[in-house]
């Protein structure tokens, strides 16, 4: 038995072993669904076939997704987690590489690794903004070009210039919006104008559901239907989908828990202006090298690397929650003086 070398290249999944009691390394969102909702679901379990094979192209809920945006369901695409979208969108288009603006998120160069597709760096600027001239520059080769706003560890969003110069060229370009909610911003309306966008958002984040396992985009039908070409045919599992439909209908309860965590996150901004970036997401990045620290008082925030080494992420969580870190935070600062 020979298990292949590049697969050999990726690193084991490490799991975290310990008794923390605060977690604010995921970006997930503090608060799980009420018990009303989760009844809700429940009873649409109830009814629901579990010997039978989910829908083919998960119909039923691109219906609703699309129902809540306005768009036809052809517009729209699901898949278990955004993840699994971005490791076919990876595939569906030609040319020589993808172009990513670091530092971002990281799953778009594991599925590139993973497939052997070679990456094109066009980095962000000192304020994490990206150039949308540079990348257009890349852009005639590139197969795809991947934009996240709000930007994932930075927090901060585009300007929508810059991702119109990108858009402008033509080539296919992945608008990563897994945290819009927490943002004043989206781009959501360009989609009318440009059929080479994907808008990718998940219900991980602020619909609270990181467990159940759903993405999904907004594209133009060439790219929908190019996805369900190749699309592993019953990835998103018939609880899933329930689940996820349930949720579109609490709009009202997700941002409710959205102000708060805006709220939050603000908070904690303002205790540490001289070392956080502003934040339109539901966490933090901060120029600390706080991690072993938090780890000790069981307080596990993300430790980062390459550019942004000797900095962490911090999710933002309950109140409770964020007084710990800040309590934490504090006695490290005056540490550090
Ligand atoms: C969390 C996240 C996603 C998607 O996560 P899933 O849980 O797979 O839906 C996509 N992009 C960014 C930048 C993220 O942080």
């Amino acid at each position: 038995m020979r298990i292949s070398p590049l697969v050999k290249s990726f690193q084991p999944y490490k799991v975290l072993e310990g008794d923390y009691r605060i977690w604010l390394d995921k970006n997930e969102n503090p608060f799980d669904l009420p018990p009303e909702i989760k009844e809700e679901i429940f009873e649409e379990l109830r009814k629901t076939p579990f010997n039978r094979y989910p829908h083919i192209t998960s119909m039923p809920l691109r219906e609703a997704i699309a129902e809540f945006y306005g768009v036809s369901p052809e517009n729209v695409a699901v898949g278990n987690g955004g993840d699994e979208l971005l490791s076919y969108l990876m595939r569906i288009f030609d040319g020589e590489y993808v172009v990513t603006t670091p530092p971002t998120f990281g799953m778009y160069y594991f599925y590139a690794k993973l497939d052997g597709i070679p990456i094109v760096e066009v980095p962000l600027d000192e304020n994490f903004i990206m150039n949308g001239d540079k990348i257009a520059e890349k852009a005639e080769k590139a197969s795809l070009v991947f934009i996240t706003s709000p930007n994932n560890p930075t927090g901060n969003t585009q300007p929508r210039e810059e991702i119109i110069k990108v858009l402008d060229t033509g080539v296919p370009v992945v608008l990563d919006e897994a945290y819009a909610e927490f943002s004043g911003e989206s781009y959501v309306d360009l989609i009318d104008e440009y059929d080479n966008l994907i808008i990718l958002r998940t219900f991980s984040k602020a619909f609270s559901l990181a467990g159940a396992r759903v993405g999904y985009f907004l594209a133009s039908e060439e790219i929908v239907d190019a996805l369900y070409r190749i699309k592993s045919p019953f990835s998103l599992n018939a609880l899933t989908m329930v689940t996820a439909k349930v949720m579109l209908r609490h709009y009202d309860v997700v941002m409710e828990k959205v102000n708060y965590i805006i709220k939050e996150r603000e908070r904690i901004y303002r205790e540490f202006k001289d070392y956080a970036y502003p934040s339109e997401a539901n966490f933090i990045l901060m120029k600390l090298n706080a991690y072993e620290f938090l780890l000790e008082k069981g307080i596990v925030v993300r430790k980062l690397g390459g550019r942004l080494e000797g900095y962490i992420r911090v999710t933002v969580g309950r109140r409770e929650e964020n007084d710990e870190l800040i309590a934490a935070l504090k006695e490290f600062v005056e540490g550090i003086k």
